[in-house]
């Protein structure tokens, strides 16, 4: 209840910030039992939108649950500031596993159970969250691991609460993350679930090759386009952007058939990109042949 939830903000001090991002500040905390720990979410200064508005949001988005999101526990507004208090997931981002900082290491099978869980997360948002919702900034500091290495995907319909204001000064944080965003919305000017499907292709081209592709991902897309067109001897030139010890994997057919649907996630035209669901199948189907 929303009383409960007030309380859990005495619970967290400055010193516990365990990150920012374009919302705000990130704490931990814990929920008033003592028990449950939370990551606390407050906004900056002035960049949120009305009071009403935010409250109706997070009801929404309150009622939204599944096994790869991470839950919205509630909010809380404190002498006019708002927070929002999220399940805590104490394993961290998957870029955290990937650039080495957190310590949990990513074998392939996990990458692969990394991409299903977080694929499911989304296309539950795309097809049975009522109404839809679009992620809009879908990126590897977006996607967390519980205590189980479960992914999860957060920060869902965060991007409907900054006010416009602020879009207009940060807009490639809060629409999209440079690198991840949809090549289509330099057109449109317009998110879909289809642009969510590109930035989760970029996940995926990440996932194989632990490195942030932020910059120089134009042209491994453009080099492996053209590699994959061809005969599978010329997966070459790809070949050794993937992470070396995905290179060892034993099943060399389920790499190839998670390369393939990673490329037709990045495609440029948006009827060209799988659904959610499709990707999941694919991914399904990986593992399966896999055990
Ligand atoms: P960004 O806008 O870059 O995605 P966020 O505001 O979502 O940043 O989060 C900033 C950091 O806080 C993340 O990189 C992560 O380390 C941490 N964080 C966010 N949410 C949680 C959570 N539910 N549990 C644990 N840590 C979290």
């Amino acid at each position: 209840s929303y009383d409960e939830l007030r309380k859990c903000t005495n619970n967290f001090a400055e010193r516990n910030e365990i990150g920012s991002g374009a919302y705000g500040k990130v704490y931990k905390g814990l929920l008033s039992d003592g028990l449950v720990n939370v990551a606390i979410k407050r906004a900056q200064q002035g960049s949120t939108q009305g009071l009403l508005e935010f409250k109706t949001e997070i009801e929404l988005l309150s009622r939204v649950h599944h096994k790869n999101l991470v839950g919205l526990v509630g909010f809380c507004i404190e002498q006019g500031e708002q927070m929002l208090v999220y399940e805590f997931m104490p394993n961290g981002t998957i870029r955290d596993s990937l650039s080495g900082k957190s310590g949990i290491y990513l074998d392939w099978n996990r990458r692969l159970y990394v991409a299903l869980g977080s694929a499911r997360g989304l296309a539950y948002l795309h097809e049975h969250a009522n109404p839809p919702i679009i992620h809009r900034d879908i990126k590897s500091t977006n996607i967390l691991l519980d205590e189980n290495l479960t992914a999860k995907v957060a920060d869902f319909g965060l991007s409907k609460l900054v006010s416009d204001d602020l879009k207009g000064h940060v807009s490639t944080q809060v629409k999209g993350t440079m690198g991840y965003l949809d090549p289509e919305y330099y057109q449109t000017q317009q998110l879909t679930e289809k642009s969510d499907v590109y930035s989760f292709g970029v996940f995926m081209l990440e996932l194989l090759t632990s490195k942030r592709l932020i910059e120089r991902r134009r042209n491994i897309v453009h080099q492996v386009r053209t590699t994959m067109n061809k005969d599978d001897e010329e997966y070459y030139g790809l070949w050794d952007m993937i992470d070396s010890s995905i290179r060892d994997t034993p099943n060399l057919t389920g790499l190839g058939q998670f390369l393939e649907i990673t490329m037709q996630c990045i495609e440029d035209s948006p009827e060209d990109r799988p659904t959610m669901s499709e990707v999941v199948k694919a991914v399904e189907t990986i593992l399966q042949n896999d055990g």
